[in-house]
């Protein structure tokens, strides 16, 4: 895939360096880190539960897609695929531990694609794959200074060319980020091997819209930088000092 797939590309400098000025930051990514140790046994059994349901990972073989004829598919939590990718967008709530209610809480929230595909076979594009639609997404992301969840919804428009991996070698699709296909320019995506991976493109699609700073309230008083304490509910003594 030729574009960023980073979730660091959401901040722009000015973002980054208001959030080092917010107390809640080092204590965010604290957690964080902890938290990512049983994300992955969490994602783990999740995928078990799911395997009766849908045992593709999110990858379209691309001998299955008749050319010249639009083909829809619609995928939501259900498949196990979707269900990951949900997870990990609501991945930095924090349960304190209390691992039986990340699931429940997971399932509050959908992740819902609708998706148009069109093979089609050209001179200047080769064999390629117009994939447009809609991802509606609602998931849950830490207040950035008082880390409870923030209910977020994004609705975007997938927009999308896959070309094969050879055509990448070409010096016009080198540094390009978009292509010119079907009467529109598009973004520019690459399939491996004949698979397109659907997945790797809702994934981005996703974390280059998402929300860069979450407030759960825009007067959020935040943590205390000394105890931790939630300032919105609470007043410890060290308040009186900083203010
Ligand atoms: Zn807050
Ligand atoms: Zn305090």
């Amino acid at each position: 895939m030729g574009r960023a797939t980073s979730k660091h590309v959401i901040f722009s400098q000015q973002e980054r360096e208001n959030q080092i000025a917010m107390p809640s930051v080092f204590m965010y990514s604290t957690i964080t880190s902890k938290l990512r140790k049983f994300e992955v046994k969490v994602l783990q059994q999740s995928s078990l539960n799911h395997k009766q349901v849908e045992r593709s990972p999110g990858i379209l073989k691309l001998a299955k897609i008749a050319p010249n004829q639009e083909e829809s598919l619609y995928y939501d939590s259900n498949s196990s695929w979707v269900y990951e990718l949900l997870t990990e967008l609501c991945e930095n709530i924090d349960f304190e531990g209390r691992e039986s209610e990340r699931d429940p809480f997971i399932r509050t929230h959908d992740l819902k694609l609708n998706l148009f595909l069109n093979r089609k076979i050209s001179n200047d594009l080769n064999d390629h794959i117009v994939i447009t639609g809609d991802i509606d997404a609602t998931f849950s992301l830490p207040c950035i200074r008082c880390l409870q969840p923030v209910r977020e919804a994004l609705a975007l428009k997938v927009n999308s060319c896959s070309l094969s991996e050879e055509m990448q070698e070409r010096p016009e699709f080198q540094e390009a980020d978009t292509v010119f296909a079907l009467g529109e320019e598009r973004d520019l995506y690459f399939y491996h091997k004949r698979e397109i991976d659907l997945k790797e493109m809702v994934h981005e699609y996703l974390y280059l819209n998402l929300p860069p700073l979450p407030l759960h309230d825009p007067s959020c008083k935040g943590l205390c930088l000394k105890c931790g304490a939630n300032l919105n509910t609470t007043l410890c003594k060290h308040v009186k000092h900083l203010q």
